[in-house]
């Protein structure tokens, strides 16, 4: 027996690991010390009431033989025909139309962006930008691709933009991206759209966090963009949109367009679903199909404005500071240059030192993420404006 080999090219991560030892150890000497985090990347609010009464329905049904659930319905990832048309009316309402075999239930963005490489030939080629939500790398890894970096830097605003030089079969886009909150204009995108259809490669779009956009002027779907039909594969999450990190959903289109050495790629996905997996639990899925309802985006909407309004009090107290960051104003993450020409590291310590906050540095999202450093909009309101109050007298 040989292991997959692989996995020993993997580099530990020890960021959150490290991130949360300083914190109980500072917390453990300075007992008397309230150090407020800012490093939450968990959701905190509890799920909509629509959303809960319809799990209670859905386990009122599974006690009757009546109305008892199995297996779901058909082939299981394509999901029961409420979350389907509700799913589809999410996108009709950004004016992309979808039929029925090309959106995917799953059970969260993580697994589907990392299970989807099935699909793909280990010999290709994977671009993904740098600083990067580390499961883009190492699922690849672990597959023993070869995977090159798009820089995203200050200079770009942390959206880099196709290297016609750079050869690429494999595309990860994240907007509005997670660590630097930086979200893609129209025109950005269509880059990309354009640079993957001239390239035969394709996209993989994590939109996970969509929800979060304001301006009406960004796209929240990649199938805003004219030509992303026949490139890109969508993700998206009803974790950060509802709250379901601890529930688990979320759904993967696959447009029916999609083909490489014409074959099109929404088939081999229903058959890699179909064979290793068995679809999200009824209860789940009832639960999901409230969100898109009338009452749903409402109230769903009420705890993404309670982040949203936690995201402009950091981000305008950063303007009040003059210290130059990316994102808070269509994504829950603040990514802020670390002042005096500090490591990320080194304003970290500095910060929990002197202000009592935790944040999360960015070199440990790539090496385009030293200097800087990644904060969260998902604490109590109460705390982020206590921890603002700090920054100011810390950095004013
Ligand atoms: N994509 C990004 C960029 C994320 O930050 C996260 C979670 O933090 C995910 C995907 C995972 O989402 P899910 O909870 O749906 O698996």
């Amino acid at each position: 027996m040989k292991i997959n080999r692989n996995f020993l090219d993997l580099k530990e991560s020890y960021l959150f690991a490290t991130v949360g030892s300083k914190f109980t150890a500072y917390q453990k000497a300075h007992p008397e010390k309230k150090v407020i985090k800012l490093s939450i990347g968990d959701v905190t609010r509890p799920l909509a009431p629509c959303v809960i009464q319809a799990m209670h329905r859905a386990v009122e049904d599974l006690a009757h033989a009546e109305t008892f659930k199995g297996y779901g319905p058909d082939a299981t990832c394509y999901g029961y025909e409420s979350l389907i048309r509700s799913i589809e009316g999410s996108y009709a309402r950004k004016g992309v139309t979808l039929t029925d075999r090309e959106i995917f239930i799953s059970d969260g963005a993580k697994s589907d962006l990392s299970n989807i490489l099935d699909l793909f030939s280990a010999e290709n080629v994977v671009l993904v930008p740098d600083p990067v939500y580390p499961v883009y790398v190492d699922t690849n890894i672990m597959a023993g691709r070869k995977i090159v970096y798009a820089d995203a830097t200050e200079e770009n605003g942390f959206l880099p933009m196709p290297d016609e030089g750079v050869s690429a079969d494999i595309i990860y886009i994240c907007s509005p991206n997670n660590p630097t909150g930086a979200a893609y204009d129209r025109v950005g995108l269509k880059a990309w759209v354009d640079y993957a259809n001239r390239h035969g490669a394709v996209i993989l779009y994590d939109a996970a966090y969509e929800y979060f956009i304001c301006d009406p002027a960004l796209p929240r779907s990649i199938y805003e963009i004219e030509g992303a039909k026949t490139c890109a594969i969508e993700f998206c999450s009803y974790s950060k949109t509802a709250g379901f990190t601890g529930v688990r959903c979320g759904y993967t289109i696959v447009p029916a367009e999609l083909e490489r050495e014409g074959v099109p790629l929404a088939k081999l996905w229903a058959r890699r679903q179909s064979t290793k997996f068995n679809g999200v639990s009824y209860v789940t899925q009832m639960g999901a199909a409230a969100v898109f309802t009338e009452d749903g985006e409402r109230e769903v909407r009420q705890n993404l404005e309670y982040y949203r309004s936690n995201a402009r009090r950091i981000a305008s107290t950063l303007d009040e500071l003059g210290i130059y960051y990316t994102g808070g104003k269509n994504s829950p993450y603040i990514w802020m240059k670390c002042p005096g020409g500090r490591t990320s590291w080194e304003f970290f310590d500095w910060l929990l030192e002197e202000a009592n906050v935790v944040g999360t540095p960015g070199s440990g999202f790539g090496k385009n993420g030293e200097g800087f450093f990644r904060l969260t909009a998902f604490g109590s309101a109460e705390n982020t404006a206590e921890a603002c109050r700090r920054l100011k007298k810390l950095l004013g």
